[in-house]
């Protein structure tokens, strides 16, 4: 029996990527009986016919497993914005950041296209991007046409899965690009690899990037909180998160509970306010969601 990682899925074939190469496997009975079907990004156990087939026998448990794209095991979002065309939005880090915590994913922010940023924008956008580290965030600028900040992605990308995000022209594929040229994936096009193009039947991919694996298709495509309620909000803002506890009232939505600790925060500055109103905002989101009888 061997072991190694399910990299690609076609038409009942599943990839696995192991030390001795891929194998191309099928799956047997066994996972139908626990209603498991194996996605790209399992760790899997499968005997080899020879060296280049085998079956599998068994998947490994998972980690996560995340729906669009259908891949397990992913242990970070790489978060894409441009600094410039389109403009960066900060309202849309935020939502974006939220429905990857609430993924139980660990984001990185990648600010792209900063050559179209002058000296002033630049220092403006460095500020900026502070109050994310100092979340705990991890944060990269980049500019993939002028190959500046390549280097910081292959520690980044090392030995882990990882799924772009980020809305469409924002330099997904020039980055995926930048870092392995021989991909060539279609940049600025109307169907392209990496994006929702042409093809109805999902086929997901994973590509050997900067020494890691990189999804072919981008996630968090839905921007809706469909899934969240109103009391865990808080929870998907670190800062909010870990004062939590503090508030006076379990379930405190932090809006005008007495002896509120993330309230207490905003007004002495340790939360930044606009980190405040975009959770106010979205709350107030999910609020209409929801039917009121
Ligand atoms: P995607 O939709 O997120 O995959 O975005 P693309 O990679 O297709 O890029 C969209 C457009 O932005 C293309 O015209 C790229 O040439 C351009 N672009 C991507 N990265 C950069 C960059 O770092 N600097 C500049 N100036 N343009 C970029
Ligand atoms: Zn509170």
């Amino acid at each position: 029996m061997q072991e190694g990682k399910i990299i690609k899925a076609l038409s009942g074939f599943y990839y696995v990527k192991t030390d001795d190469g891929i194998f191309q496997c099928r799956g047997r009975g066994v996972f139908r009986k626990n209603k498991k079907n194996p996605l790209v990004g399992d760790n899997v156990e499968f005997i080899a016919e020879n060296r280049q087939e085998g079956y599998i026998l068994d998947i490994k448990e998972r980690e996560n497993e995340l729906v669009r794209p259908p891949i397990a095991n992913v242990d970070q979002a790489i978060l894409i914005f441009s600094a410039k065309n389109p403009d960066f939005n900060t309202t849309l880090l935020d939502r974006f950041l939220v429905l990857i915590e609430a993924n139980h994913i660990r984001p990185v922010i990648v600010i792209t296209k900063i050559d179209l940023l002058n000296e002033r924008e630049l220092v403006n956008m460095e500020n900026f991007i502070n109050d994310y580290k100092q979340l705990g965030y991890e944060v990269a600028l980049a500019s993939s046409t002028k190959g500046e900040g390549m280097q910081q992605f292959f520690p980044i990308l090392k030995n882990k899965i990882s799924v772009f995000a980020g809305q469409s022209g924002v330099g997904k594929s020039s980055l995926l690009n930048a870092l392995r040229p021989d991909l060539k994936l279609e940049t600025n096009a109307i169907s392209k690899h990496l994006g929702r193009g042409k093809h109805t039947t999902r086929h997901v991919e994973l590509l050997e990037i900067g020494g890691g694996l990189v999804a072919d298709t981008p996630g968090f495509s839905s921007l809706e909180f469909k899934t969240i309620e109103v009391e865990e909000l808080s929870f998907f803002f670190p800062e909010m998160k870990e004062r939590i506890n503090d508030c006076k009232f379990r379930g405190c939505l932090h809006l005008k509970e007495p002896d509120c600790a993330v309230k207490e925060a905003v007004k002495n500055g340790a939360i930044k306010d606009y980190r405040y109103q975009h959770y106010l905002s979205f709350l107030e989101e999910i609020r209409q969601r929801k039917p009121r009888y």
